[in-house]
């Protein structure tokens, strides 16, 4: 089955009660036995529920994956998969990690023992130096939020696999119609559904996909006994908005290449972070390792400042400023004062996080009206 054949076959067939062609909402949280303990394999709906089921097979295919697990957020997911190490074990993550992704290593896991050390993954080199007896996983990100640096997936898990450390794969800038990790071996694949999976800025979800079954076993085990799982309704809703996956993405890539081409030609904007811009720096490495290069744009003025990006966002009116991505909508979003105002000012100027830094989520409207309302913001900077 190919990918968008995927998105609305796999893992779904009509209800076997009825015939009812999508998959209904089973919004009940127990189910009845004909004697104790003999049921139809749902007993109680935080450890089964058959609509939560129907998108943990179509998920799993999405990653080319044997499993997939749903949690009731990317954030809920990841700690999930934390908690499959011990305390004392060792980290190492990508340094321009998801914010919350980070607050949580260190805020949540280091209170427990889990020790975790952020660095620059494109230097495989040194990680394979930072690797010890304690180091039990990489967390990867690739692109990253909002500067779109690159990680070479699998240069790190060729080293991992040697290492035998564990790899998790965050693919929600991406999504799985641009890169498939667990192809590229990851053990694990995570996913802020809420992102492009969902694709309608309705739903909060996350996912773990993983081909092993240990992983697996021990993530089911996780999901029941902590019970962070996705209400019936909203695995509908991520039901329906796979969907549309393949093609909201396809058209949101070829909006984003073409917004990024206009900025980059624009007079009044300096640097523009695109990986499918020839002088990206890892462009080539884009080129082999994703099928599209994604709808994530960030640019910003020369000697900008943070007035300057205020009257651009308080100027759109396509682009609405907020937080998140991945939705059908444009976004226009201020990383310095939003999404990364818990970094050090001196720490995100190091990575090039200026005052007047602007991440674009392009969506999937008509691109020339998405261009004309930069256009018009611009007018009078
Ligand atoms: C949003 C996001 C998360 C967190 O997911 P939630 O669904 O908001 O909990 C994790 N990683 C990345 C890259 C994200 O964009």
């Amino acid at each position: 089955m190919k990918f968008g054949t995927k998105c609305i076959h796999a893992g779904l067939s009509p209800d076997p009660s009825t015939g009812a062609v999508m998959t209904p909402i089973y919004q009940t949280s127990t189910y009845a036995q004909a004697e104790p303990g003999k049921h139809q394999g749902f007993e109680y709906a935080r450890t089964q529920n058959p609509t939560r089921s129907a998108l943990e097979r179509n998920l799993a295919q999405l990653e080319n994956g044997e499993y997939a697990v749903a949690f009731s957020s990317g954030l809920a997911a990841m700690d999930a998969i934390v908690r499959l190490l011990e305390p004392g074990d060792e980290v190492i993550a990508v340094n321009d990690l998801y914010g919350g992704s980070y607050r949580q290593l260190v805020q949540v896991h280091g209170r427990y023992g889990i020790v975790s050390h952020f660095v620059d993954l494109a230097d495989v080199a040194g990680v394979a130096k930072l690797i010890n007896k304690k180091t039990r996983l990489i967390w990867i990100e690739t692109p990253t939020n909002p500067m779109l640096k690159l990680v070479d997936i699998a240069a790190i898990t060729t080293i991992a696999r040697q290492k035998k450390v564990l790899t998790c794969v965050d693919n929600t800038f991406a999504s799985p119609v641009l890169q498939n990790p667990l192809d590229m071996g990851a053990d694990i694949v995570l996913h802020s559904a809420t992102k492009y999976l969902g694709g309608h800025s309705d739903v909060v979800m996350g996912a773990v996909m993983t081909n092993s079954k240990d992983i697996a076993d021990k993530l089911y085990f996780l999901q029941n006994a902590v019970g962070a799982v996705p209400g019936p309704q909203d695995c509908f809703l991520m039901l329906r908005g796979i969907k549309t996956l393949h093609l909201r993405v396809e058209r949101a890539c070829k909006n984003a290449k073409k917004i990024a081409k206009y900025l980059a030609n624009h007079p009044k904007v300096g640097k523009v972070y695109y990986p499918g811009l020839k002088d990206h720096p890892q462009h080539e490495l884009a080129k082999r390792q994703m099928r599209d290069f994604g709808a994530m744009v960030s640019f910003d003025f020369p000697d900008g400042t943070y007035e300057m990006a205020v009257k651009v966002l308080a100027n759109t009116h396509y682009f609405t400023l907020a937080e998140s991505l991945g939705g059908v909508e444009s976004l226009i979003g201020h990383p310095a004062s939003m999404t990364h105002a818990s970094i050090p000012r001196k720490e995100r100027l190091k990575v090039g996080l200026t005052d007047s830094l602007i991440r674009l989520s392009v969506g999937i409207e008509d691109v020339e009206d998405l261009i004309n309302d930069l256009e018009q913001a611009f007018q009078n900077l």
